[in-house]
């Protein structure tokens, strides 16, 4: 009985026919009536921990880039503290980064202490709130050979231990008690060969609401000291207060072995239960599909190749689209990379970040004919991964001399970046002011992971080379205003191109409990921040509006208000309306944020809205919203994230005396598309041009500036 029919057919309703099974095939699985031993304090890395539990985490490749847990890592591991597990142990993580090696995973260096250290404290707060006690935290280890250095970071971190056992789990077999099998025998091995602490086995989770009976019995038979639970735990976080509590498991919240998960983790998505956790794995499940590359080359078949192409036209890089769109539809991945590449240098970071809808897919002519676009982006998606993949990467060529004065570009977002190749490309030598300590700008320090993978190996292959040979210097810690002036620089350089972009959102006033949303974002991404209040309002109008909502929720709000005074059609973002079809996200449109209610300490309370009216077309395109009469009430929130839109801060712009500004408070340049500004020789790029326009936009006024510069 070992094919797939029978093990479909294999489905235990009750321990009764469990046990008649296990009798037939003589297989060794104690089973217990009585759940209890699980509840039994046992020693472990020196401590007591309160049950027999354990949540043994897998690979959830959603660390943030330089290998420190990211929101969702910290979302999967609260859970299971609240879900009761005496035990937790967290994902096997690495000690030292590979950039680009593979999914995000977690890695432990003194660079990321302080975000596991905030992530120890996050589960054991989360075990105390929910259970009245601690937890015993253990880190898995990639590299069983690194135990030692490990825990010399992990301890101060706040882990009790780490382990660098490979728990004795079961493989999968096509006959579900043959897996529980082998791991019983594999514990009970361990065990007779003289196992230091705590013995623990793993493979239950085919037995599905049956199988802490089976852990039970291992327990009460001392085959092993600990049950560990994977994906078992991933699909059913309260797995074992239930078990502790109610003594029995809903069957319809356990895993159903669909394999989703380790789908997702072969794709180097974030990997999680997407049956039982739809609302956060399901849209990434189904992002996976989007970019299955059978479906994108039939999709990429349907375009017409349209002479004087309006999609082209409609990039801000002017992309010759139906060109790599054509060679990716007849499988020639490496003239689809180039013709991106001749075009635009950052493309695989614009194929998560453009706002297409707005660019070349909104003036896709198959929109008109078929109904829906050409997914352009998505083929762009596919194409630069297929490209790196095979390994049709290839670092930028740089000219053998580099001439002239070199040239100063101010700011390592995708504008700097871009225009730093494109002026090494031809034949300058450029330096690189940075005000932190990686390149990649806004992007970088704020787009939540689960939307914008890493960006660092397509920086490295754009700009390395460039480094390498000297033609391109990268000063770090660089702000203008404080550590360099203008004046100085004009001095110095052939040119200066300003491309240090827009931090500064529009607030709504003081309140302790409102944040702007950059710094939410990127206290978030670098796992400072752990969690948020049950309520929490972002006040929206800029383009953060979304990924801090989304953000929100996988802190673990249970309500966010998405407040925006204008209609759906106004919101200046780039996400799309059926995201607020998930539970807990409400976007309250026609709504104003008038202010902020706070208590006597300056605490938030709540946003002071009003209810308005949408605006008339003659209105310019700005549509202002009047108030409706006697429409304000409050809206109670403990966390307010202001998301409005981003303006030039005042020091940056004391920081650049001469240059002119326009009404609108934004850098003003010619209106030939050099990025000249009233200073001779300085230019200016990006946000501050355009205030916080797509990536692909500040990387075309980067390109275009180099060409004027040389
Ligand atoms: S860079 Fe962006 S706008 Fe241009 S073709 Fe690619 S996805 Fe479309
Ligand atoms: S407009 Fe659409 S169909 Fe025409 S070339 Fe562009 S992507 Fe192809």
């Amino acid at each position: 009985m070992t094919g797939n029919a029978e093990r479909d057919r294999f489905v235990w309703a009750d321990l009764d026919r469990l046990r008649a099974e296990i009798r037939r095939m003589a297989l060794d699985i104690p089973l217990a009536d009585d759940l209890s031993v699980l509840g039994e304090p046992v020693a472990v890395a020196g401590r007591t921990a309160p049950n027999r539990l354990c949540a043994c985490g897998e690979a959830g490749c959603d660390a943030a880039g330089n290998g420190a847990p990211g929101p969702l890592t910290v979302r999967r591991y609260t859970r299971f503290a609240r879900g009761g597990f005496g035990v937790i142990r967290i994902e096997p993580t690495a000690l030292r980064a590979e950039p680009g090696a593979g999914p995000p995973a977690l890695c432990l260096t003194p660079a990321t202490a302080d975000a596991f250290a905030a992530l120890a404290r996050a589960v054991r707060a989360a075990a105390r709130e929910a259970c009245g006690r601690d937890v015993v935290l253990l880190l898995g280890l990639a590299d069983p050979a690194d135990a030692a250095e490990a825990e010399r970071l992990a301890v101060p971190a706040g882990f009790d231990g780490v382990d660098a056992a490979h728990p004795e789990r079961g493989e999968a077999s096509a006959y579900p008690p043959a897996d529980v099998q082998r791991a019983l025998q594999a514990a009970r091995e361990k065990r007779r060969a003289g196992a230091t602490g705590p013995v623990m086995a793993r493979g239950f989770t085919p037995l599905r609401h049956l199988a802490p009976h089976a852990a039970a019995g291992a327990v009460a038979e001392g085959v092993c000291d600990l049950a560990g639970f994977g994906r078992a735990a991933l699909a059913y976080p309260g797995l074992a207060r239930d078990v502790l509590e109610r003594g029995a498991l809903d069957p319809l919240r356990c895993c159903r072995a669909c394999g989703a998960c380790d789908r997702l983790r072969r794709a180097g998505e974030p990997a999680g239960c997407v049956l039982t956790d739809a609302e956060v794995y399901g849209s990434v499940y189904a992002r996976m599909h989007r970019f299955s590359d059978a479906r994108l080359r039939t999709e990429a078949g349907r375009c017409r190749v349209c002479a004087a192409p309006p999609c082209r036209a409609a990039c801000p890089a002017g992309i010759d689209v139906p060109a790599f769109v054509s060679a990716f539809a007849e499988g020639d991945v490496g003239r689809a990379y180039a013709v991106l590449r001749r075009a635009n240098p950052l493309p695989e970071m614009c194929s998560h970040l453009c706002p297409v809808g707005l660019q070349c897919e909104g003036a896709c002519v198959e929109t008109v004919l078929n109904g829906r676009p050409v997914p352009v982006r998505d083929i762009q998606a596919a194409v630069c991964r297929a490209a790196r993949r095979e390994g049709l990467v290839r670092p930028a060529a740089v000219p053998r001399a580099p001439a002239g004065r070199p040239v100063a570009v101010v700011g390592g977002g995708p504008a700097g970046i871009a225009c730093a190749a494109a002026l090494v490309g031809r034949g300058r030598r450029v330096v690189l002011l940075e005000g932190g300590d990686r390149l990649g700008g806004t992007p970088e320090r704020v787009i939540p992971a689960v939307r914008l993978p890493d960006v660092q190996p397509e920086i490295e292959n754009l700009l390395g080379a460039a480094r390498e040979a000297g033609a391109l210097e990268v000063r770090w810690g660089q702000t203008l205003g404080r550590t360099v002036r203008l004046e100085t620089l004009r001095r110095e350089f052939a040119a200066v191109v300003l491309a240090c972009g827009v931090w500064q959102e529009r607030a709504l006033g003081p309140a302790a409990g409102a944040v702007d949303a950059l710094t939410f974002l990127e206290e978030a991404k670098r796992g400072v921040r752990t969690s948020v209040p049950a309520r929490v309002v972002i006040l929206a109008g800029g383009d953060c509006a979304m990924d801090a909502a989304r953000t929100a929720r996988a802190l673990g709000a249970a309500d966010v208000f998405v407040l925006y005074a204008g209609t759906t059609a106004d919101l200046h973002w780039h996400g799309a309306a059926e995201e607020f079809r998930s539970t807990g996200l409400h976007l309250l449109t026609l709504t104003e944020p008038l202010g902020y209610v706070t208590d006597a300490a300056g605490r938030l309370q709540g946003v002071r809205i009003c209810r308005t009216l949408p605006g008339s077309a003659e209105a310019g395109g700005t549509r202002p919203c009047a108030r409706v009469p006697d429409g304000e009430s409050v809206l109670a929130a403990g966390l307010a994230v202001e998301a409005m839109g981003l303006e030039v801060d005042p020091a940056l712009r004391a920081a650049l005396p001469g240059v002119a500004f326009d009404a609108r408070g934004r850098v003003a340049v010619a209106g030939d598309g050099s990025g000249r500004t009233s200073l001779d020789g300085v230019y200016a790029v990006g946000g501050l041009v355009n205030g916080g326009a797509s990536v692909v936009q500040c990387i075309a006024e980067g390109l275009r500036a180099a060409e004027a510069v040389t």
